[in-house]
């Protein structure tokens, strides 16, 4: 629980007291937050840094993503994470105060696989998509800026990212019916349906077929 924002906007607070004073601490490739007040030790705090974007509605601690579905000849890229949690993921991450959501998006697909956006168009325009979508940062819900992207380049792996590749419709589907994608990405995409992926409808392309990633 939160009780309150903090007043400076920048801060680490317990998920468990509210209070402040938690003291990070590095393990083999995790995280853990130990609570001075109370002694509880979490795998994410609430974390204002001064720079994502936050809210409060009915109690709850909100942040702003924004994210891509990059298509190239019917295909989807897609990475698995090498955080947790430990799934399948588009390119996104939280907005800062300030900045414009797609050129947010623009910045995350290149910091997170290399590529360039070359066009993007808004997903659910006139939608507001609030997702289920617990963050290290501490807040649970998300409200999404959704784009569909062409991007130029070859993907490669970043540190957030185990394995990148292209992923056609029926395999994008697969992997949601395995739960094996994150959660608001799976919702993203369960959004998109009917006929999506692959809304434009008509044979996927064939015969410059990346290797794929997995
Ligand atoms: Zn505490
Ligand atoms: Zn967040």
């Amino acid at each position: 629980m939160l009780a309150a924002l903090p007043a400076s906007g920048v801060g680490v607070y317990c998920t468990t007291c509210g209070e402040p004073g938690v003291e990070r601490e590095e393990g083999r490739g995790d995280e853990r937050f130990r609570c001075r007040a109370c002694g509880a030790s979490a795998p994410r705090a609430f974390q204002f840094d001064g720079r994502a974007r936050y809210w409060m509605e009915s109690g709850e601690l909100l942040h702003e993503s924004a994210g891509a579905i990059v298509r190239r000849d019917g295909r989807t890229l897609l990475f698995l994470r090498s955080r947790f949690p430990l799934f399948w993921s588009i390119p996104a991450g939280h907005v800062e105060e300030g900045a414009d959501p797609e050129a947010e998006m623009r910045r995350e697909v290149f910091e997170e696989t290399g590529l360039v956006v070359t066009s993007a168009t808004r997903l659910f325009a006139g939608e507001r998509v609030v997702l289920d979508d617990p963050c290290r940062r501490g807040a649970d819900r998300h409200l999404w800026n959704v784009y569909e992207a062409e991007a130029t380049g070859t993907p490669r792996l970043s540190d957030e990212s185990r394995v990148v590749g292209w992923f056609d419709d029926g395999e994008v589907r697969e992997l949601s019916r395995e739960g094996r994608l994150i959660r608001p990405v799976a919702a993203i995409f369960a959004r998109l349906r009917p006929g999506r992926p692959g809304r434009r409808g008509g044979p996927t392309p064939r015969g410059t077929r990346a290797p794929r990633g997995r």
